[in-house]
């Protein structure tokens, strides 16, 4: 540390000592003192020059002010100092140098003159001694004094330093800051022209923070970021690229950049630049310059402006990222601010909008709602004046014909009126014309009269504003809803259009359902009338059609050809009365089931039309015998019905049969023929146990089987054990039917013995049903309802193949079956061929087969019974008259039949072993000689007992069978 002290007055002339020595002691800084040992030099003789020259501990060397030795005097003062001695010049005249001092303090005098220096000194010594203490002293004060000085300096640099790290925290906005810092380093030096740059690397730009210039008219804004690359080659731009301080003149400037400078604004004398540092890269710069001041910036300056810049750049940086944090703070606050005004305009539009949905919503419930025209409009009125200035507010409708204009709701300045007019040129007609709403301020209207487009109508004063929206049903407008006021400030913006669209469109809504209802009234009120009309016709046709359903019924109900009430009728009828009966039991009827005897003979012999004439007349017949209530019915073709609906005993019944039968028995001419018709009747009594008329007539057709069964002619009445038997006999019938089908017949065998050897000559076969309930069944417990309900041909027919295919396939072949042959086959004049077809077909032989009939099959009609048993003979099959003895047989006509065999009755043979039975024997005895006569073989049927046996065999009968020779047994047993 150096310094340049202020530059004294020439010493004292006079060599006067004692002046010399006060002027000494008040002497205070080391260059009075150095003068005044100059001039004591001076002084003396040959002296003609002086200087003094002094080093301070660190090694500087001061010197008074007459020119400064060159480097060798202060090389040698060094190594005077060094040596601890004072030292000449070589030769020995120019200088003298002198150890003049202690404590590390070196003076050195030098000398120029024509004496020898070590003279000089040596002239001068004792005062040189002093001179050279008060040096010291001096010089210590000096030290002192700058000492002082440079604590001074650095508390000033503290200072400000603290000043500049405080503005950071202030609360001064950053121009003001600014200014402080320019005012702080005016403190630490001449800063008259400061300014202070920012750099930001980041993005490549740099900004003047502050700019103080007393010459510069053209200052840089400040407020503007500028690109880096715009200041190229510029001080600045050399300042913050190159991170290192520059300084000095423009010359020594140019010498400092590594490249071309732009010098920019007016010329400094002297410019001192430095970086401001932030971890060793370049965030800014400040700059001091000064214009013809003669100052110059020193090293201290430049090292003080670093030392300060640093600082700065702290406090910039805490500012401006305070700055930044409270820009950040008041932009989020503002942001936040202005989310809640955004919030806020939102709930108040929803509000908004909720209110307006509300009242949509009450405008569309109003169109629909049941309440009459006016009361709606001034609904919908109220609803309208809740969202928008609808003081003034009306409606107007089209007539129907297009030529009226109504106004069914005006309301105008609070007044009602009642409008009606021809449709003509005002505005709400423009609307319609238009056919989309309308709105303007009161120069639009004027403008439109100007067009032509609208008259003006007399009615109040004319509006400032007008909205119109036309009512619209199925895209044709039927009329206008319109608002207008007469305040000079309203107008109707989009908003109001839309809403009233809204409202026109509801009104139009409402006006069409209204419309449509009334349209649908009518249209019910049409309908209805013409459902009337149609009931009325549909019913007359109903008439028609039950007139004609009633025919239908009578036509259904009757029959035909008598006129008589049919089954159907009957069935109705009896339904009807036996319900009654339910509810009076004590009430009997009674139908009366009568049946034509032979009518079938009469119709096939007299022909259809001669049947329909007798049925006819037996009709009239039995009417004229039946009053009303009571009925006669025709049932089927020669069935007839009477229907007595109340009885009190059944001899009231029996009665009307008894009369009926003689009547209808009068003889009848029909086609020239004399009749004799006859009827058998069978009587049910209707009682309350009958539920329906089905049973009472199946009931009356048992009694009438009975009765026929009797005979004809006849009436039989119905009871249980009829029933019973009937209904055994039926269910017999039906299950024959399925052991046909099932074939669950099978014949038995009986051996037939030659009784003198006991040779088996043949067998009869015998029927077995294998009933799958009952068991084994005999002949005798079905084969007369088999004959009765003519199943039995099939079921002998089926008996006879299965014998046949027997014997065939496994008796011997001398061996010959006979087998019970009913009468019924006799009459068929085929019988014969089919025997044959049959015994080829089961490969039994002619010879072998002996059919066995009965002597009441030859009753009926003993002629044809006689040529089929002739036919049989005639290819070999032989005949055998079973059952002999017990019928109308008598040996008289037994010659003229071609039979084979004869078979005593077993009635016969029964009676030979009881004690005196003379008449048997007798008539066995005659049968056998007449046998033998006639050459017919004998079998005698039912042995039982040896001594039927040893008699049958004592009187020459050939053969014979019975339990005692064999029972009737499978084949499987015989053969
Ligand atoms: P029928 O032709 O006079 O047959 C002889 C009957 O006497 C048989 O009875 C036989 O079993 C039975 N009989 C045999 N030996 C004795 C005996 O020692 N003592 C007694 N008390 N009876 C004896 P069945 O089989 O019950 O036949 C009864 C009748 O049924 C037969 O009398 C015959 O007229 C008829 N019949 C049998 N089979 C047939 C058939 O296939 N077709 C037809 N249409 N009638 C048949
Ligand atoms: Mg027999
Ligand atoms: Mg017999």
């Amino acid at each position: 540390m150096s310094r340049t002290l202020p530059i004294q007055a020439r010493p004292v002339e006079e060599p006067d000592h004692a002046a010399w020595l006060s002027r000494l002691i008040e002497a205070t800084t080391p260059e009075e003192v150095g003068a005044l040992i100059e001039a004591l030099a001076m002084k003396q003789p040959g002296c003609a020059r002086a200087q003094v020259l002094w080093l301070n501990p660190y090694g500087h060397h001061h010197a008074t002010d007459t020119p400064l030795p060159d480097g060798g005097v202060v090389e040698l003062a060094r190594n005077t100092l060094k040596a601890g001695e004072g030292l000449l010049s070589p030769d020995g005249k120019h200088y003298a140098l002198t150890l003049l001092s202690q404590e590390q303090v070196v003076v050195l005098l030098g000398l120029t003159g024509d004496v020898a220096a070590k003279t000089l000194l040596g002239g001068m010594s004792p005062y040189l001694q002093l001179g050279v203490r008060q040096l010291y002293h001096a010089m210590k004060l000096a030290d002192l004094y700058d000492s002082h000085a440079q604590l001074e300096h650095s508390e000033n640099l503290q200072r400000a330093l603290f000043a500049i790290s405080d503005l950071s925290g202030s609360n001064l906005d950053m121009p003001d800051m600014l200014h402080e810092i320019h005012r702080i380093v005016s403190g630490l030096m001449y800063a008259e022209n400061f300014f202070i740059v920012r750099y930001h690397p980041e993005r490549d730009t740099m900004r003047f923070l502050y700019y103080a210039d007393i010459q510069d008219q053209d200052q840089p804004d400040t407020t503007r970021e500028i690109q880096l690359e715009d200041r190229r080659h510029t001080l600045t731009w050399y300042l913050l690229t190159q991170g290192k301080p520059l300084m000095g003149s423009d010359e020594q400037l140019i010498a400092q950049v590594n490249g071309p400078l732009i010098l920019s604004g007016p010329d400094s004398d002297d410019w001192l630049g430095v970086p401001m540092l932030h971890n060793g890269s370049v965030h800014g710069a400040l700059v001091v310059q000064n214009y013809s001041t003669g100052l110059v910036y020193s090293r201290d300056d430049l090292t003080l402006l670093e030392f300060v810049g640093s600082h700065i750049l702290t406090a910039l940086e805490r500012k401006e990222s305070k700055n930044e944090l409270e820009r950040r703070v008041r932009q989020r606050t503002e942001e936040l601010a202005e989310v809640n005004r955004g919030l806020r305009q939102e709930v108040r539009e929803r509000q908004r909008a909720e209110h307006l949905q509300e009242a949509l919503f009450q405008l569309a419930q109003l169109a629909t709602a049941d309440i009459d025209e006016s009361a709606f409009y001034e609904r919908v009125h109220t609803v309208v004046g809740g969202l928008l200035d609808a003081r003034n507010f009306f409606i107007a409708l089209l007539s129907d014909d297009r030529s009226k204009l109504d106004f069914p709701y005006y309301i105008d300045t609070g007044v009602h009126h009642t409008i009606s007019r021809p449709v003509g040129r005002g505005l709400s007609e423009y609307v319609i014309r238009l056919g989309e709403p309308w709105s303007g301020k009161q120069a639009d209207i004027i403008a439109l009269m100007r067009d032509g487009e609208v008259v003006r109508h007399g009615i109040g004063e004319p509006c400032a504003c007008w909205l119109g929206v036309p009512l619209k049903v199925d895209e044709s407008t039927i009329g206008v809803v319109v608002v207008q006021s007469y305040d000079q400030n309203a107008s109707y913006g989009p908003a109001e259009k839309e809403l009233l669209s809204f409202v026109a469109l509801q009104i139009a809504n409402s006006i069409y359902r209204r419309r449509s209802a009334a349209a649908l009234h009518m249209a019910n009120l049409r309908l209805e009338h013409r459902v009337e009309e149609r009931t009325r016709e549909l019913r007359a046709e109903i008439a028609r059609r039950e007139q004609m359903q009633q025919q239908l019924h009578h036509q259904v109900m009757h029959d035909p050809l008598t006129g008589l009430p049919n089954r159907g009728y009957l069935r109705e009828r009896l339904d009807t009365i036996l319900t009654a009966i339910q509810h009076e039991p004590h009430r009997r009827c009674a139908l009366l089931y009568l049946d034509v005897d032979r009518f079938k003979v009469i119709n096939d012999s007299l022909g259809h039309l001669a049947g329909d004439e007798f049925l006819k007349a037996i009709a009239m017949r039995l009417l004229t015998h039946v009053r009303e209530p009571d009925m006669v019915a025709r049932l089927s073709g020669d069935e007839f019905a009477i229907l007595l609906e109340d009885i009190e005993v059944t001899a009231n019944a029996t009665a009307i049969a008894d009369r009926v039968l003689q009547a209808v028995a009068t003889p009848l001419r029909i086609s020239g023929k004399e009749l004799e018709p006859s009827v058998s009747v069978g009587i049910a009594c209707g009682d309350s146990s009958y539920l329906d008329a089905d049973e009472l007539i199946r009931d009356a057709d048992m009694a009438l089987y009975q009765a026929k069964q009797l005979g004809r002619k006849r009436f039989a009445i119905f009871d249980e054990a009829l029933a019973k038997d009937m209904v055994d006999v039926l269910t017999m019938e039906s299950e024959l039917r399925k052991a046909l089908r099932q074939n669950e017949f099978e014949p038995f065998f009986q051996p037939i013995f030659r009784l003198d050897d006991g040779k088996i000559m043949g067998y009869e076969a015998l029927i077995r049903w294998n009933h799958p309930q009952r068991g084994l069944l005999r002949p005798m417990d079905f084969v007369r309802i088999a004959e009765d309900s003519g199943l039995i041909e099939a079921i002998d027919w089926r008996l006879f193949e299965i014998s046949c295919r027997m014997l065939a396939q496994r008796g011997s072949s001398e061996t010959f079956v006979t087998f019970n042959v009913s009468a019924l086959h006799l009459r068929h004049s085929d019988f014969d061929t089919r025997i044959l077809k049959m015994l080829e077909r089961t490969g039994l032989s002619p010879s072998r087969l002996v059919t066995e009939v009965t002597e009441g099959a030859l009753l009926d009609n003993p002629e044809s019974v006689r040529v089929m048993l002739d036919r049989l003979r005639s290819v070999g099959v032989g005949a055998a008259l079973d059952d002999f003895g017990t019928g109308y047989s008598s040996l008289s006509y037994l010659h003229s039949l071609p039979m084979r065999m004869l078979k005593i009755d077993r009635a016969f043979v029964h009676e030979l072993d009881k004690v005196g039975s003379k008449n048997s024997t007798t008539v066995v005895a005659a049968i056998l000689a007449l046998a033998h006569a006639l050459n017919i073989q004998v079998i005698a049927e039912g042995i039982e007992t040896q001594a039927q046996f040893d008699t049958l065999l004592s009187m020459g009968c050939e053969m014979g069978q019975g339990y005692l020779l064999g029972h009737p047994g499978p084949i499987d047993h015989w053969l």
